[in-house]
Protein backbone atom coordinates (compact mmCIF):
# COMPACT_ATOMS: atom_id res chain seq x y z
CA UNK A 1 0.00 0.00 0.00
CA UNK A 2 1.27 3.45 -0.85
CA UNK A 3 1.11 5.92 1.87
CA UNK A 4 1.52 10.06 1.60
CA UNK A 5 2.15 10.09 5.00
CA UNK A 6 2.34 13.93 5.11
CA UNK A 7 -0.17 15.77 3.23
CA UNK A 8 -2.54 18.87 4.53
CA UNK A 9 -6.06 18.94 5.40
CA UNK A 10 -6.14 22.51 3.84
CA UNK A 11 -5.46 20.65 0.48
CA UNK A 12 -8.74 18.49 0.72
CA UNK A 13 -10.49 20.97 -1.82
CA UNK A 14 -7.15 21.46 -4.10
CA UNK A 15 -3.79 23.41 -3.74
CA UNK A 16 -1.34 24.80 -6.07
CA UNK A 17 1.28 22.01 -5.67
CA UNK A 18 -1.49 19.20 -6.21
CA UNK A 19 -2.10 20.81 -9.62
CA UNK A 20 -5.41 22.37 -7.76
CA UNK A 21 -7.13 19.10 -7.55
CA UNK A 22 -8.89 17.45 -5.17
CA UNK A 23 -6.95 15.47 -2.54
CA UNK A 24 -8.69 12.45 -3.75
CA UNK A 25 -7.92 12.89 -7.41
CA UNK A 26 -4.93 13.37 -6.25
CA UNK A 27 -3.87 10.35 -4.34
CA UNK A 28 -5.85 8.29 -7.43
CA UNK A 29 -3.69 10.45 -10.01
CA UNK A 30 -0.31 9.91 -8.07
CA UNK A 31 -0.77 6.48 -7.17
CA UNK A 32 -1.02 6.48 -3.24
CA UNK A 33 -3.74 4.71 -1.47
CA UNK A 34 -3.73 6.85 1.73
CA UNK A 35 -3.04 9.96 3.00
CA UNK A 36 -1.77 11.01 6.45
CA UNK A 37 -3.94 14.41 6.77
CA UNK A 38 -2.32 17.19 8.98
CA UNK A 39 -4.19 19.86 11.09
CA UNK A 40 -2.32 23.06 11.99
CA UNK A 41 -5.45 24.50 14.27
CA UNK A 42 -8.48 23.41 15.86
CA UNK A 43 -10.55 24.59 12.93
CA UNK A 44 -8.80 22.53 10.76
CA UNK A 45 -8.57 19.51 13.38
CA UNK A 46 -12.97 19.09 13.04
CA UNK A 47 -12.52 19.39 9.29
CA UNK A 48 -10.08 16.69 9.90
CA UNK A 49 -11.75 14.07 12.12
CA UNK A 50 -15.21 14.74 10.22
CA UNK A 51 -13.28 13.92 6.80
CA UNK A 52 -11.38 10.41 8.10
CA UNK A 53 -14.89 9.20 9.72
CA UNK A 54 -15.98 9.68 6.03
CA UNK A 55 -13.04 8.05 4.56
CA UNK A 56 -10.96 5.62 6.82
CA UNK A 57 -9.77 3.97 4.04
CA UNK A 58 -8.12 7.05 2.26
CA UNK A 59 -7.06 9.06 5.28
CA UNK A 60 -5.83 8.89 8.54
CA UNK A 61 -5.28 12.22 11.09
CA UNK A 62 -2.34 13.83 12.73
CA UNK A 63 -3.37 16.24 15.08
CA UNK A 64 -3.04 19.26 16.54
CA UNK A 65 -2.29 20.30 19.76
CA UNK A 66 -2.81 23.98 21.52
CA UNK A 67 -0.20 24.80 23.62
CA UNK A 68 -1.68 27.61 24.81
CA UNK A 69 -5.16 25.95 26.04
CA UNK A 70 -2.84 22.83 26.89
CA UNK A 71 -4.82 20.40 29.30
CA UNK A 72 -8.43 20.61 27.31
CA UNK A 73 -6.98 20.58 24.02
CA UNK A 74 -4.93 17.46 25.22
CA UNK A 75 -8.00 15.65 26.62
CA UNK A 76 -10.10 16.67 23.34
CA UNK A 77 -7.13 14.89 20.87
CA UNK A 78 -7.17 12.11 23.13
CA UNK A 79 -10.88 11.26 22.30
CA UNK A 80 -10.01 11.30 18.88
CA UNK A 81 -6.76 8.72 19.45
CA UNK A 82 -8.96 6.40 21.42
CA UNK A 83 -11.41 6.47 18.40
CA UNK A 84 -8.71 5.63 15.78
CA UNK A 85 -9.15 8.77 14.00
CA UNK A 86 -6.14 10.51 15.08
CA UNK A 87 -2.64 8.91 14.82
CA UNK A 88 -0.27 10.92 15.30
CA UNK A 89 0.62 14.77 16.69
CA UNK A 90 2.10 17.51 14.19
CA UNK A 91 4.18 20.01 15.92
CA UNK A 92 5.46 23.32 14.30
CA UNK A 93 7.21 25.86 16.93
CA UNK A 94 7.64 28.59 14.28
CA UNK A 95 4.32 28.64 13.68
CA UNK A 96 2.48 27.66 17.36
CA UNK A 97 5.08 29.63 18.89
CA UNK A 98 6.50 27.52 21.76
CA UNK A 99 10.28 25.97 22.16
CA UNK A 100 9.94 22.19 22.01
CA UNK A 101 12.07 21.28 24.47
CA UNK A 102 10.20 23.20 26.79
CA UNK A 103 8.96 21.10 29.63
CA UNK A 104 5.72 22.58 29.20
CA UNK A 105 5.32 20.92 26.41
CA UNK A 106 6.20 17.68 28.24
CA UNK A 107 2.93 16.36 28.08
CA UNK A 108 2.09 16.55 25.12
CA UNK A 109 4.87 13.74 24.45
CA UNK A 110 3.83 11.82 27.28
CA UNK A 111 0.35 11.77 25.37
CA UNK A 112 2.40 10.36 22.51
CA UNK A 113 4.07 7.74 24.16
CA UNK A 114 0.92 6.68 26.06
CA UNK A 115 -0.85 6.16 23.05
CA UNK A 116 2.70 5.43 21.48
CA UNK A 117 1.87 7.45 18.42
CA UNK A 118 4.50 9.51 16.89
CA UNK A 119 5.56 13.52 16.76
CA UNK A 120 5.59 14.75 13.47
CA UNK A 121 7.61 17.92 13.56
CA UNK A 122 8.08 20.67 11.06
CA UNK A 123 11.83 20.99 10.09
CA UNK A 124 13.95 23.61 8.44
CA UNK A 125 14.21 27.53 8.02
CA UNK A 126 11.70 28.71 5.88
CA UNK A 127 10.95 32.68 5.59
CA UNK A 128 7.73 33.53 5.72
CA UNK A 129 7.43 37.41 4.88
CA UNK A 130 4.38 38.51 6.75
CA UNK A 131 4.37 38.08 10.45
CA UNK A 132 0.55 38.35 11.49
CA UNK A 133 -0.45 41.32 13.53
CA UNK A 134 -3.43 39.29 14.54
CA UNK A 135 -1.02 37.24 17.06
CA UNK A 136 1.13 38.32 19.66
CA UNK A 137 4.79 37.32 18.53
CA UNK A 138 7.38 39.53 17.49
CA UNK A 139 9.84 38.77 14.51
CA UNK A 140 12.46 37.51 16.82
CA UNK A 141 10.72 35.53 19.07
CA UNK A 142 9.00 33.49 16.23
CA UNK A 143 12.87 32.73 14.83
CA UNK A 144 13.89 31.39 18.64
CA UNK A 145 10.95 29.13 18.11
CA UNK A 146 11.91 27.52 14.84
CA UNK A 147 13.30 24.15 16.44
CA UNK A 148 16.68 23.79 16.50
CA UNK A 149 19.11 20.66 16.26
CA UNK A 150 20.18 20.68 19.92
CA UNK A 151 16.36 21.14 21.23
CA UNK A 152 15.54 17.47 19.19
CA UNK A 153 18.60 15.75 20.87
CA UNK A 154 16.96 17.39 24.60
CA UNK A 155 13.69 15.89 23.62
CA UNK A 156 15.14 12.85 22.49
CA UNK A 157 17.71 12.40 25.24
CA UNK A 158 14.27 12.69 27.45
CA UNK A 159 12.31 10.55 25.77
CA UNK A 160 14.18 7.59 23.77
CA UNK A 161 10.91 5.68 22.79
CA UNK A 162 9.16 8.70 21.53
CA UNK A 163 8.66 8.22 17.61
CA UNK A 164 9.79 11.65 16.45
CA UNK A 165 9.54 12.39 13.03
CA UNK A 166 11.37 15.02 11.12
CA UNK A 167 9.38 16.67 8.09
CA UNK A 168 11.30 17.59 5.10
CA UNK A 169 14.54 15.79 6.19
CA UNK A 170 15.14 18.44 8.88
CA UNK A 171 15.61 20.82 5.71
CA UNK A 172 18.56 22.77 6.35
CA UNK A 173 19.38 21.08 9.18
CA UNK A 174 19.40 17.84 7.24
CA UNK A 175 22.88 16.84 8.42
CA UNK A 176 22.14 17.46 12.13
CA UNK A 177 18.91 15.40 11.79
CA UNK A 178 20.46 12.56 10.11
CA UNK A 179 23.05 12.32 12.78
CA UNK A 180 19.93 12.45 15.38
CA UNK A 181 18.27 9.73 13.61
CA UNK A 182 21.58 7.90 13.30
CA UNK A 183 21.49 8.27 17.17
CA UNK A 184 18.46 7.47 17.98
CA UNK A 185 16.63 4.52 17.36
CA UNK A 186 13.17 6.34 17.12
CA UNK A 187 14.27 9.74 14.86
CA UNK A 188 12.91 9.03 11.42
CA UNK A 189 12.61 11.38 8.25
CA UNK A 190 9.81 12.56 5.87
CA UNK A 191 10.50 13.36 1.84
CA UNK A 192 7.87 16.12 1.72
CA UNK A 193 8.92 19.46 -0.04
CA UNK A 194 12.41 18.07 -0.88
CA UNK A 195 12.87 20.05 -3.93
CA UNK A 196 12.41 22.76 -2.30
CA UNK A 197 15.74 22.62 -0.03
CA UNK A 198 17.72 20.19 -2.31
CA UNK A 199 17.17 22.91 -4.90
CA UNK A 200 18.28 26.24 -2.53
CA UNK A 201 21.54 23.83 -1.79
CA UNK A 202 25.25 24.71 -2.91
CA UNK A 203 25.42 22.57 -5.26
CA UNK A 204 21.54 21.59 -5.75
CA UNK A 205 20.61 17.91 -4.83
CA UNK A 206 18.05 16.53 -6.47
CA UNK A 207 15.28 14.77 -4.69
CA UNK A 208 16.90 11.28 -5.46
CA UNK A 209 20.37 12.28 -4.55
CA UNK A 210 19.18 12.79 -0.92
CA UNK A 211 16.50 9.78 -0.63
CA UNK A 212 19.57 7.59 -1.38
CA UNK A 213 22.10 9.59 0.96
CA UNK A 214 19.44 9.17 3.90
CA UNK A 215 18.88 5.60 3.02
CA UNK A 216 22.93 4.77 2.94
CA UNK A 217 23.47 6.42 6.32
CA UNK A 218 19.83 5.57 8.46
CA UNK A 219 18.78 2.74 6.17
CA UNK A 220 15.13 2.32 4.28
CA UNK A 221 13.11 1.59 7.28
CA UNK A 222 13.49 5.35 8.66
CA UNK A 223 12.85 7.27 5.52
CA UNK A 224 8.88 8.03 5.12
CA UNK A 225 7.38 9.09 1.88
CA UNK A 226 5.79 12.64 2.21
CA UNK A 227 4.17 14.20 -0.75
CA UNK A 228 3.90 18.35 -0.48
CA UNK A 229 4.85 18.24 -4.63
CA UNK A 230 7.21 15.26 -3.98
CA UNK A 231 5.38 11.89 -5.85
CA UNK A 232 6.00 8.37 -5.59
CA UNK A 233 7.93 8.42 -9.22
CA UNK A 234 10.38 10.42 -7.33
CA UNK A 235 10.96 8.19 -4.92
CA UNK A 236 11.10 5.55 -7.36
CA UNK A 237 13.74 6.66 -9.78
CA UNK A 238 16.21 6.08 -6.76
CA UNK A 239 18.68 3.54 -7.18
CA UNK A 240 16.91 1.38 -4.30
CA UNK A 241 15.64 -2.20 -3.92
CA UNK A 242 12.23 -2.95 -4.17
CA UNK A 243 11.96 -3.59 -0.44
CA UNK A 244 13.62 -0.60 -0.17
CA UNK A 245 11.02 1.24 -2.18
CA UNK A 246 8.25 -0.65 -0.48
CA UNK A 247 9.38 0.29 3.00
CA UNK A 248 9.82 4.64 1.93
CA UNK A 249 6.78 3.94 -0.01
CA UNK A 250 4.53 2.46 2.88
CA UNK A 251 5.55 -0.65 4.70
CA UNK A 252 6.99 2.33 7.28
CA UNK A 253 4.11 4.93 8.01
CA UNK A 254 1.67 1.27 8.01
CA UNK A 255 3.87 0.16 11.01
CA UNK A 256 4.47 3.46 12.72
CA UNK A 257 0.83 4.91 12.59
CA UNK A 258 -0.69 1.27 13.14
CA UNK A 259 -2.58 1.46 9.64
ZN1 LIG B 1 3.64 20.18 5.67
Amino acid sequence: MRIDSHSHIFSLNGVEYHRGMPLLDYQKDIGVEMCGVIAGDDEEQELLVETVRRYPQKFYGIGYVDHKNLYPSLKKIEGYIKEGVIRGIKMHPYVQLFQLDDPKINPIYELALSYDIPVIFHVGWLNFNTIDPTRDMIADYRYSCMGFPVQFGNVMERYPKLKLIAAHMGGNYYFEMLAMAERFENVYLDTAWLEHWGSHRLPPVTVQEWIEHAVKFIGSKKVLYGGEGTVPEDVLKCRLTKEQFDDILGDNAKRIYKL
